[in-house]
């Protein structure tokens, strides 16, 4: 079972539901593989069909994500609607720039990737996880070429107590893995309950995390003029990367970057 402990958040991933046979040798391995397909035949990640391999989606649920491609807004990470071969900011960053520096996701918040976020989340579902690892480290490859730091945004205690996991905490430890960039999955601490912030206007959103971060002040010194790269689930309106931003910026951060497997984007985003 992948976890986060509460405590000591150490992060122990596993990329399929059986024991690794990575101490076999070659043969064995196959046979260990071939044997444990037959008790647990692959599905598809999304909606179970049967397929040829562990954690994958099948042709029809990959076609229904919205990845996000270039170009994008350099704020955002929202896709724009034509390339200039420079960097673009989008309207919306222009009029309302965000407290972080870039943020970047894998895909729009939308129909299968949404439900895909939603089982891994509530439903415990995280044969897909070595998948979204390696979304996000495509997605955040630019911010993540010159990051000294990954943090995951965390979740309170009580509800880290009632989850088991931190679905943030476990992404963070896949980029980490893949990209080499070293994680820190306690250092930024939910120090206050917030509501959940489904429902919740842009405005209420942002009064909701104010103030509900915190960093251990006895170590701060890894922030120190670092890059940092905040990773999430999903970015919605923003206020949580934001208020995660803030308090980074304020121990000693250089740039707060954010990256999330999914992004909401609203249709004008990019419209003048
Ligand atoms: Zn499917």
């Amino acid at each position: 079972m992948s976890d986060v402990s509460a405590d000591e958040g150490r992060v122990a991933p596993r990329s399929a539901p059986w024991p690794a046979s990575g101490g076999l040798t070659a043969p064995f391995r196959a046979v260990f593989d071939a044997v444990a397909d037959l008790l647990l035949p692959p599905v598809c990640i999304g909606c179970r069909t049967s397929i040829d391999r562990h954690g994958q989606l099948c042709g029809a649920c990959w076609s229904k994500i919205d990845f996000i491609t270039s170009p994008i807004c350099d704020r955002l990470g929202i896709p724009l609607p034509f390339e200039t071969g420079e960097v673009m900011l989008s309207a919306a960053a222009m009029a309302d720039p965000p407290a972080y520096d870039r943020a970047r996701a894998a895909a729009c918040y939308t129909t299968t990737m949404r439900e895909l976020i939603q089982s891994f989340k509530y439903r415990d579902r995280q044969e897909g996880l070595p998948l979204f690892g390696r979304w996000l480290a495509q997605a955040g490859s630019d911010i993540l070429a010159d990051a000294d730091l990954l943090i995951p945004v965390p979740l309170h205690r009580s509800k880290l107590w009632s989850r088991r996991f931190n679905q943030s905490a476990l992404l963070t430890s896949e980029v980490a893995r893949l990209s080499g960039v070293p994680a820190e999955v306690t250092l930024l601490k939910r120090t206050r309950k917030t509501m959940s912030q489904v429902g919740l206007s842009a405005d209420q959103r942002r009064r909701n995390v104010s103030g509900a971060f915190g960093v251990d002040a006895k170590r701060t010194e890894s922030l120190k003029g670092a890059s940092v790269v905040v990773v999430d689930d999903v970015i919605t309106t923003g206020a949580t990367i934001e208020a995660c931003a803030r308090v980074l910026r304020k121990a000693g951060a250089a740039r707060v970057d954010a990256l999330a497997l999914a992004r909401a984007v609203e249709p004008t985003a990019w419209a003048l």
